[in-house]
């Protein structure tokens, strides 16, 4: 072989174009700069669930722009609309921000979502140290939305900036999509993505969302999230409450009916009950349960983290399939119920449960309600009781699942193997994120979830964080992953 042949396959196959090596040490070498960007943010107390902090979510909006503007990409803040308080006034909405680096027909074109609202965060809630000031105890940056989601978001911004900052050319085209409402459901989101279907998304070939976390300290790669149906259970009696010692012993209680119907719903052992619904569900393929086996997992610690002695499943794949690709119930409360310390002897004369069922393929939100809503009324009717049973679904979240040998994905393997010299485990998410759901029906771009949060990062709780470590590995892996992702046949 001639050296120019040699020089023409090493170009072609753009294997010897790629200087990681330089990358990283830039990394390395703006490691306080990255975190000095990350206290500025941390600093915005961009909670979007409390109005009266709008003004920050706003600026925490403008920050993100102007970050992506200096960078040297095209941004845009588009606006998307008022949202509807109780009182009947209405507030501006966060903008989306938008922006593009590179326009190359030639690469591949990936957007990046992330989001830079948090949830709420007091002092007194908890927090060892002021939740809004960033504090570094032992390698770990503690500060509200520090995992969720400002730091991905850097460290996806730092991504492109390190490239530029050393001349290297984008491997990819890429495009960022960030919003400032996740955290109440992503208000004005869903109607901008159907907006821009065929603008701003018609380029792009492949969506990343970094809004989770690994499962262990090995690094991971997200493959689904579960979806949720939540319901609201009203059951009215009486027209007002009742003193139980005057009337107690002669009405039906409307509290009693409702426990009542509420323990059909899940047996002690973890059964559904509800007709229908356990039939749904996707069987547990041999491959998964070897995919399951191989993950890193300790039940033990997970015991202990959330301070139990025993689990509904004692071994890790039972657990882990329950965690994550089986449906459940949880009961979360019962407005109206007598619930303040102390006695008072009342008879409440309207309670309304909420429950929620987590979803998993192939269920249906819409069968689901239907199912349910049945068969309370049919329970319901078993009592023979006069008062008046409601069911109502509020809210009817998809499940996502991709392909984990979707080239996507192989990317995302041999990114973490580049970076952390180990192979990826393959997970699902409990929780639900229903943006992702809903860029796969609107946009039909194939999703790939690359977390760099860990999996003790304590998200919405007390003392959220995420460590320098998995900052800074984590936007190595994301310029590791950028080439990757360029290498992806076009087909
Ligand atoms: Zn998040």
């Amino acid at each position: 072989m001639n050296s120019i042949t040699l020089v023409c396959l090493l170009l072609c196959t753009g294997v010897s174009s790629f200087r990681f090596e330089e990358l990283t040490q830039y990394v390395n070498s703006h490691e306080e700069e990255f975190i000095e960007t990350l206290r500025q943010w941390i600093a915005v107390e961009s909670d979007s669930s409390d109005v009266t902090k709008r003004s920050d979510l706003h600026r925490m909006m403008d920050m993100t722009a102007e970050k992506l503007r200096l960078v040297g990409g095209s941004v845009e803040m588009v606006d998307v609309g008022t949202q509807a308080l109780p009182n009947g006034s209405s507030i501006a909405l966060p903008k989306v921000v938008t922006a593009r680096f590179g326009e190359d027909p030639s690469k591949r074109t990936v957007c990046v979502y992330g989001h830079v609202d948090v949830q709420p965060a007091k002092k007194e809630d908890g927090w060892a140290t002021d939740p809004y000031e960033l504090t570094d105890i032992d390698g770990n940056l503690y500060g509200r939305g520090a995992s969720d989601n400002k730091a991905p978001v850097l460290a996806w911004i730092h991504t492109v900036e390190v490239y530029k900052a050393l001349n290297i050319d984008l491997p990819v085209n890429v495009k960022f999509i960030i919003e400032g409402m996740e955290e109440t459901g992503s208000n004005g989101l869903d109607d901008m993505i159907v907006a821009q279907k065929d603008s701003f998304f018609s380029d792009v070939d492949y969506i990343i969302i970094s809004d989770c976390v690994w499962l262990s300290r090995r690094p991971a790669l997200t493959y689904g999230t579960r979806g949720n149906c939540y319901f609201f259970a009203k059951v009215e009696g009486p027209k007002k409450d009742l003193h139980s010692g005057v009337y107690g012993g002669t009405v039906m209680e409307p509290m009693t009916d409702l426990i009542g119907i509420l323990d059909k719903l899940i047996s002690p052992s973890g059964k559904i009950l509800i007709p229908g619904v356990r039939e749904a569900v996707a069987h547990l393929s041999d491959e998964e349960w070897k995919m399951y086996q191989d993950i890193e997992f300790d039940l033990e610690s997970y015991k202990s983290e959330i301070g139990l002695s025993q689990l509904m499943y004692s071994n890790k794949v039972d657990l882990l399939a329950h965690r994550w690709r089986h449906p459940t119930v949880s009961i979360h409360g019962i407005e109206g119920a007598f619930s303040s310390p102390g006695t008072k002897t009342v008879i409440p004369a309207k309670v309304i449960a909420k429950f929620s069922i987590r979803q998993v393929p192939n269920m249906d939100p819409a069968v689901v309600e239907k199912q349910v809503t049945d068969y309370l009324h049919s329970v319901f009717a078993k009592r023979k009781s006069p008062n008046k049973l409601n069911v109502t679904m509020v809210i009817g979240a998809k499940p996502w699942l991709a392909d984990p040998k979707h080239p996507l994905y192989e990317a995302g393997k041999a990114a973490v193997k580049r970076v952390f010299a180990v192979e990826p485990d393959l997970i699902r998410e409990g929780g639900t994120i229903p943006i992702a759901r809903t860029f796969q029906d609107v946009t039909g771009k194939s999703i790939i979830m690359l977390p760099i949060g860990g999996f003790d990062d304590g998200l919405h709780s007390q003392n959220e964080k995420i460590s320098r470590y998995n900052y800074m590995e984590g936007t190595k892996l994301f310029i590791a992953y950028l080439h990757e992702v360029s290498q992806i046949k076009k087909y």
